[in-house]
């Protein structure tokens, strides 16, 4: 009869799977997050100490925790291992069942197993239900009841799967609001209060300086500012410079907006018709769907988080040693030499966003220019990106390395040079990470070593100096990923 919802990455209170089981089905739900040492703590050892994410789930869960204290709850907030500590709470609050939403990482998964066997011992359960997707595990299968592994045949039955009859049940949200008489407020004798970052031994990051919306009214904001553009989509998300995607996608890693929401908004858009911005919300809403793909893909092939999608990629020998070392730290730091691959991971390190065509180019540029097994860009993205996810992360590595599923082909090699002119043609976004570019004129700025002695010289530019000769001749390397990639083909 009373019972404890596990928030953890659905920082919000509305449209929440979890949070409208515990209440339908309990006379009092206390609410919980914690902070999880067996992640926290590696991080602090690897010397992090600001890390936006961390910071970003801080705002939002005291953002949650005032939204629930408003509605007669609040937060119980801890700073512990979760596996011990929420058996502990449970037993502590006296509740017999513990909800929370459904995860997909492997190691969500053993947590999440060690911790429903934990309260298993003191005569309680883990309740868990899908929330992050539209569509998990086996709800999408081709024909024959196997799961997809290429994008648009999986998307096509994605789609059906909405239109049919019972298809409203998967976007409706659940309706929180009528049974929130249920929350009950932190019990008196229970530690509840929100840690400060410092106490948990963190500092602050550049969260504020970005000036990153967080919490549920920070992705409301961005969602809001989104719907006015969303029908320029499908024309504007492929140029960095412009303000074309969401910006999103840390508030769905965190859980702050419900997939849900987003699914309806697209939908509704599309609904007004193609004049009426519908043709953009289409390509918006595959993009979500994307989202659904990959971890449907993870649920099914876990083993993806270590290996090739397709092991015939597994053979093949990745650049080892001092050189590959040099060149990815020159990746990482943003000194290749090749402007647009430079300026993308500037954007990654300076903000934890990173523009998804530059995520493409840039993967394509380590996997397949420098020649450096796609697992090390993968970690420094998961490092690194605020919406690190591991589905869509993986994926997208894989998508570069043409090793995953449904991937771009091994001989498709993107040209950083010629992606450049394409999708930064003047140079701007480019201009605005890397300042000592911002005279060359834009015929020169994607590759600055073509540019004449006269035009550096008005330039301002020494090369060599002020930003680096290329670190790596593309046709050579062309050609080399093509010798590499010679053992898929075989296999083939
Ligand atoms: P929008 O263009 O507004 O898209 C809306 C939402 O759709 C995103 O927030 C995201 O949830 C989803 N989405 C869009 N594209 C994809 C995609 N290709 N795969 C899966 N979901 C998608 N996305 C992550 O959320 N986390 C990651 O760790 C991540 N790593 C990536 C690594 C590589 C190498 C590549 C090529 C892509 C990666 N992506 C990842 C996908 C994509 O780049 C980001 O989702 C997108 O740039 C986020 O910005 P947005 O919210 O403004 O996107």
């Amino acid at each position: 009869d009373k019972s404890l919802v596990w928030f953890r990455r659905d920082l919000r209170i509305n449209d929440h799977a979890a949070l409208y089981y515990a209440l339908k089905q309990s006379r009092a739900v206390y609410c919980a997050f914690i902070f999880d040492t067996d992640i926290l703590d590696p991080l602090l050892k690897d010397g992090v100490q600001r890390d936006r994410r961390v910071e970003f789930i801080h705002e939002s869960v005291a953002e949650l925790d005032a939204a629930l204290r408003a509605t007669g709850g609040g937060l119980i907030v801890r700073h512990a291992a979760a596996p011990e500590e929420i058996p502990a709470l449970a037993k502590e609050l006296g509740v017999t069942a513990v909800f929370a939403a459904t995860d997909y990482e492997p190691q969500a998964i053993e947590r999440d197993t060690a911790v429903a066997a934990s309260l298993k011992q003191h005569g309680a359960v883990l309740l868990t239900c899908k929330d992050q997707v539209i569509f998990e595990k086996d709800e999408v299968l081709t024909q024959t009841g196997r799961p997809f592994s290429v994008f648009t045949p999986y998307k096509n039955a994605w789609m059906a799967r909405l239109a049919a009859a019972d298809g409203d049940f998967f976007l409706k949200p659940y309706p929180v609001d009528a049974y929130l008489s249920g929350l009950a407020p932190p019990p008196a004798n229970v530690r509840h209060a929100l840690p400060a970052l410092a106490q948990m031994g963190f500092e602050k990051s550049n969260l504020q300086e970005l000036r990153m919306p967080t919490g549920m009214s920070g992705a409301q904001q961005l969602l809001d500012d989104f719907i006015d553009r969303i029908g320029q989509y499908g024309s504007a998300r492929d140029y960095p410079a412009i303000k074309g995607p969401s910006y999103l996608s840390v508030h769905l890693r965190f859980g702050t907006v419900s997939i849900r929401t987003l699914a309806r908004t697209a939908l509704q858009a599309m609904h007004a018709g193609p004049g009426a911005g519908g043709a953009g919300a289409a390509v918006w809403l595959s993009e979500l769907t994307w989202r659904d793909f990959y971890f449907m893909i993870l649920h099914h092939h876990p083993r993806v988080a270590q290996r090739a999608f397709k092991p015939e990629y597994d053979a093949i020998r990745w650049e080892q040693g001092e050189q590959a070392q040099e060149d990815f730290a020159a990746w990482c730091e943003g000194r290749t030499g090749y402007p647009l691959v430079d300026a993308a991971m500037l954007q990654i390190n300076q903000s934890g966003y990173m523009h998804n065509r530059l995520r493409m180019v840039v993967a394509s540029f380590l996997t397949k220019d420098l020649g450096i097994d796609w697992r090390w860009g993968e970690r420094y993205f998961a490092q690194h990106l605020n919406d690190f996810d591991l589905s869509a992360n993986n994926g997208g590595w894989q998508w570069a390395a043409s090793s995953g599923c449904d991937a771009q082909p091994y001989f498709r090699i993107f040209n950083p040079v010629t992606q450049s002119e394409r999708f930064d043609a003047d140079g701007k976004f480019i201009r605005r990470y890397l300042p000592q570019l911002d005279k060359l004129p834009a015929r020169r700025v994607h590759a600055p070593w073509t540019a004449t002695p006269a035009e550096l010289q008005t330039a301002g530019l020494k090369l060599g100096t002020d930003y680096p000769y290329p670190i790596v001749d593309h046709a050579q390397a062309r050609q080399r990923t093509l010798e590499r990639y010679a053992v898929v083909k075989k296999a083939e």
